[in-house]
């Protein structure tokens, strides 16, 4: 069964999450504080996916994120942010995750996104070892790895969704849009800002210089290219 961790200290909202993660098909593990979500991990490794709350009473649902990266990129992660919280704030933290929900949140939102990441997590069953190469840049795609001039840099699944996408239509400006139906999902209701956070993130990753982009290039008013 589909495993999935539910990181909440507040009791009635993860009953709540944990009730729609069972109705979804999803087995839920639950843990109340940072330090309890890590060590449901550490038990737990075929978790596939972790919904992590941020205000928490040991340490921010951030501060877990970094933990949970620093040793896993191949987790999905998302944050339950509140309507209160600064956006651009929580974005500018969303240091490794790959998606955030806020509250209140509808079940079948909630359970859309965890499809989506999973969707990824289990690839898109092709077996054959295939090799695409941009620049200094090679894919391995049946490993899901990508190195620089033969240095491996280490992506979360997002990431790798991205750069594939890029290195499968070089030249071409891809929409934030298209971007986001083709990494998360046809009927994913998300914000496009998702897109620009795990872009800015890719740079960070990929490019010489991030104030001066050129592999992933921006195109302005309407998204991204790649030119490697
Ligand atoms: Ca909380």
């Amino acid at each position: 069964m589909k495993k999935v961790l539910i990181l909440e200290d507040e009791e009635n909202i993860r009953s709540f999450v944990v009730i729609n993660l069972k109705r979804a098909g999803y087995q839920a593990i639950e843990a109340g504080t940072g330090q309890e979500a890590l060590d449901r991990l550490q038990e737990n490794p075929d978790i596939g996916v972790a919904i992590l709350d941020i205000m928490l009473p040991d340490m921010d649902g951030f501060e877990v994120c970094r933990r949970i990266r620093a040793v896993s990129n191949q987790l999905g992660i998302i944050m339950l942010t509140a309507r209160t919280q600064e956006m651009d704030k929580v974005t500018g933290l969303m240091t490794g995750a790959d998606d955030y929900v806020t509250k209140p949140f509808s079940p079948a939102e909630l359970t859309a996104r965890i499809d989506a990441l999973y969707r990824r997590i289990s690839g898109d069953g092709s077996s054959f070892n295939e090799l695409l190469t941009q620049g200094p840049f090679v894919m391995n795609t049946r490993n899901h790895t990508l190195e620089k001039a033969g240095n491996r840099i280490r992506l979360t699944q997002v990431e790798y969704a991205i750069m594939k996408l890029f290195m499968q239509n070089p030249g071409r400006a891809l929409s934030r849009e298209d971007i986001l139906s083709a990494v998360w999902g046809k009927d994913y209701d998300s914000e496009l800002k998702i897109v620009d956070v795990n872009i800015r993130r890719l740079r960070i990753k990929i490019e010489d210089d991030t104030a001066n982009p050129v592999y992933i290039t921006t195109v302005w008013g309407f998204g991204y290219k790649w030119g490697a």
